[in-house]
């Protein structure tokens, strides 16, 4: 008979393979206490092995069933993911109506996931023992005496066996030798695999000089923030300051008071490709005095990415910077989050699981009792809200660092422009003569360029009217096809007019215009020696070449930086004295409720890369419509007035932040299917009690085919996203849906198209 200690324990195990419950498995008693909830293990499930994280276990031997099935291993040492990781995943996959398994995909790197192990390297320090003794031992073997005493000299000093032997010219075997008679130990040590670890910058020197006296402003935020600190518990944070006007160096304060109690801190940015100078400054600050900077981005290979998530688990490093998906980073001792440029739609994961790094940020920093630092020049409508009505709370620079001016903005009205050169222009005369006038001075400019949309929107040339669904306020797209306007958010459709609605023109335009490559427009307006370089998506791909060209640009190699939205962000340049915008109201021509929201968020964000140095700066913003009040708003750098003007017409219009948006999309090979789908979707909807739920839909997706597929989207507002995604739920049990169809939801949606 066999002793009760040779009785499997039980666990309950979440499988990451098409399951989403979990299920039981026997553990051997030797396995058994290796396990945490939260490791990772692998197990059979049917003919397969697949992986899976322990969610419970249970002590009690109880008998064997006939058909219990063991788990085989332990795939990594440490559990991948604490409890309150798991409570994440849980929350995550709940609200944004993702699976578990896509969660905790999302959640745990694949490396971990796979198993990797970390990549160590063989090292070796001389043992010091009596010279006789060595003489003894290595009576016969000459060579290996003199090998020893070539390495006694680096008595005390661990070594890297390779290079080590390598530079004093002796081979493994003899090496091997020495170990095997005692006279060298050797030790396995980790490698660690770290990215950017080469590129300190050269302006780290000036950086670390540069801790400087706080300003007035910068003081009063750190206070209030330490403050929230001290109470360990949960809190957010606007810290709303205008560019320049030194945010990082709070951030800074905030994470010296953590880091000093022992907490781990972690950075939020947009993109790390475009946060160069942000990791350069963490890590000036807090790498000099050995704290480790772990920089958590897409490009990491799958042994950096599995070295720095090792480093977080044991608590080595205690700072992570990243981008989004580093919000599900395992920082051990979690005291503070901070999410700078709060109100970048980067934030928005546009996959399953769809979340939005920022919301998910303050809800981890809700469950660790901890604190939510949200930073921007130009904050989100959404957190506008919440600090209105008491959720976070607010912190404000209102000035630039040393007293700066914001740069002077000029409009240039694009209409007249069309008029005076009998064409639409890509540049305005004054912008011209502006640039021209910079290389002179040998000062920088920046120009910027909107990101275009993929499709087609009408706008008059002559008084920049924009053609708006009479419902949703927002840009209709134009079909070819049928020659008409569709609104992609209601459906509603009118015939695309032949002259502009507002003032009868027959200017009424709509094809993008100013496709010409528009480096080659600036090469031909510049003198011949200017040096104009283009930052594009092609460039944010090849790993390095970004930091080098604004490396370039630093120092003055570069006259003329053309680019889209990844120079709108964060740079810090003190020559640049005049910036660009080529098309500044582009935006108010996309189909989007945050049109006017992108709009000024951009102008303000360009703008503020201008006289950052000594020289004031000057900003030409090109536009068709320099009456709209974003736009006005932004010229004259009134934030609050804009976010008051536009959360009343948010209000009036029940669009974010006062309900959540929620975008279902039907997706398929057949058109005529994919609509049938959509329209029987709606209907019933329409029969079922959606009390609190608006409807609009179905319409085609502006981009109405996409890889091959045929997509139409509904949109729900509602306030309770919980009780929106119930009622979903509920219809979907009974509704016959065809099995070329495939439908997902996207909560709280930025993306419309
Ligand atoms: P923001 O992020 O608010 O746009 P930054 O944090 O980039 O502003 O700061 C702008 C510039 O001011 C940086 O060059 C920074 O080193 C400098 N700076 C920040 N705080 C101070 C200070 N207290 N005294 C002097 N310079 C400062
Ligand atoms: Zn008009
Ligand atoms: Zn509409």
């Amino acid at each position: 008979m066999s002793s009760l200690s040779d009785m499997p324990a039980m666990v309950e195990i979440l499988p990451l393979g098409g399951f989403d419950h979990p299920l039981t498995y026997g553990a051997k008693p030797s396995l058994y206490e290796t396990l945490q909830i939260g490791s990772l293990v692998r197990i059979p499930l049917g003919v397969r092995r697949i992986i899976g994280i322990v969610s419970s276990l249970s002590p009690n031997h109880s008998p064997p069933l006939d058909k219990l099935r063991f788990v085989s291993t332990l795939v990594q040492p440490e559990p991948v993911l604490s409890e309150e990781l798991v409570d994440l995943a849980k929350w995550v996959s709940n609200y944004y109506a993702s699976s578990l398994e896509n969660t905790l995909g999302a959640m745990i790197p694949a490396s971990v996931r796979d198993g990797m192990n970390a990549k160590t390297r063989k090292m070796i320090e001389v043992v010091s023992l009596p010279q006789p003794e060595v003489e003894q031992l290595l009576k016969r073997s000459p060579k290996q005496l003199q090998a020893y005493s070539l390495l006694s000299q680096q008595r005390g000093k661990k070594m890297d066996a390779v290079s080590c032997g390598k530079e004093h010219q002796i081979s493994m075997a003899i090496i091997d030798g020495l170990i095997k008679k005692g006279l060298v130990r050797k030790s396995m040590d980790e490698v660690n695999r770290e990215a950017y670890a080469d590129q300190w910058s050269e302006e780290v020197a000036d950086i670390v000089d540069a801790l400087r006296v706080l300003t007035s402003e910068q003081k009063i935020a750190t206070d209030e923030i330490c403050e929230d600190l001290s109470k360990g518990k949960f809190s957010a944070r606007l810290l709303q300051g205008v560019t320049g006007s030194g945010k990082t160096e709070v951030y800074c304060q905030a994470m010296e008071k953590v880091l000093g109690e022992g907490g781990g801190v972690l950075f939020l940015v947009p993109e790390v490709a475009l946060a160069p100078q942000t990791v350069d400054r963490l890590r000036a600050r807090f790498g000099t005095r050995g704290e480790q900077v772990v920089v958590w981005h897409s490009h990491l290979s799958a042994g950096e990415r599995l070295d720095a998530w090792r480093r977080l688990v044991k608590g080595e490093a205690r700072i992570v910077v990243g981008a989004r998906s580093a919000v599900f980073a395992p920082v051990q001792n979690l005291r503070l989050i901070v999410v700078d440029e709060e109100h970048e739609q980067a934030y928005k994961q546009e996959d399953s699981p769809r979340y939005h790094g920022r919301d998910v940020a303050v809800y981890r920093a809700y469950l660790n009792n901890c604190m939510c630092l949200l930073g921007s020049a130009t904050p989100s409508l959404e957190t506008a809200h919440n600090v209105d009505c008491g959720k976070y709370k607010k912190s404000t620079l209102s000035q630039r660092i040393d007293g700066r001016e914001l740069p002077l903005v000029h409009l240039v009205d694009m209409r007249r422009e069309t008029l005076k050169q009998k064409k639409a222009p890509v540049l305005s005369q004054q912008l011209v003569e502006a640039l021209r006038q910079r290389y002179e001075n040998r000062e920088q400019s920046i120009l910027f360029l909107n990101r275009r949309g993929f499709n087609t929107t009408m706008f008059c040339t002559e008084c920049g009217e924009v053609v708006q669904c009479k419902d949703c306020s927002i840009a209709m797209t134009y079909h070819r096809t049928d020659h008409y306007l569709h609104c992609h958010l209601c459906g509603y459709r009118k015939p695309a007019p032949r002259v502009c609605a507002n003032c009868k023109s027959i200017e009424i335009n709509r094809r993008g215009q100013g496709t010409q490559r528009i480096e080659d427009v600036v090469e031909s307006v510049m003198p011949r020696r200017a040096k104009v370089v283009r930052v594009d998506a092609d460039v944010m791909t090849k790993k390095n070449l970004f930091r080098e060209i604004l490396r370039d640009f630093r120092q003055g190699k570069i006259d003329v930086l053309v680019g889209t939205q990844m120079i709108a962000k964060g740079l810090d340049f003190p020559k640049v004295t005049l910036v660009g915008v080529i098309d500044a109201d582009l935006p108010l021509r996309m189909e989007d409720f945050r049109a006017s929201e992108r709009a000024f968020q951009i102008l303000v964000q360009v703008a503020g890369r201008a006289g950052r140095g000594d020289r004031a700066g000057e900003v030409f913003v090109q536009t068709y419509a320099p009456h709209e009040s974003c736009i006005q708003f932004a010229r004259r750098a009134e934030l609050d007035e804009f976010l008051e003007d536009e959360l009343a017409m948010r209000k009036e219009l029940k669009y974010p932040p006062y309900r959540h948006l929620v975008r279902h999309v039907f997706r398929g090979r057949g058109e005529e299917k994919t609509r049938f789908y959509a329209e029987q979707w709606r209907k019933k909807l329409d029969s079922s009690n959606l009390s609190g739920i608006e409807v609009k839909g179905p319409a085609a997706t502006p981009l109405a085919k996409m890889k091959g597929y045929y997509r139409y989207h509904l949109f729900y507002l509602t306030s309770n996203v919980q009780k929106c995604l119930l009622k979903i739920y509920a219809n979907k049990m009974d509704f016959p849906m065809d099995k070329e169809i495939i439908d997902f939801i996207d909560v709280d949606a930025y993306q419309v198209s």
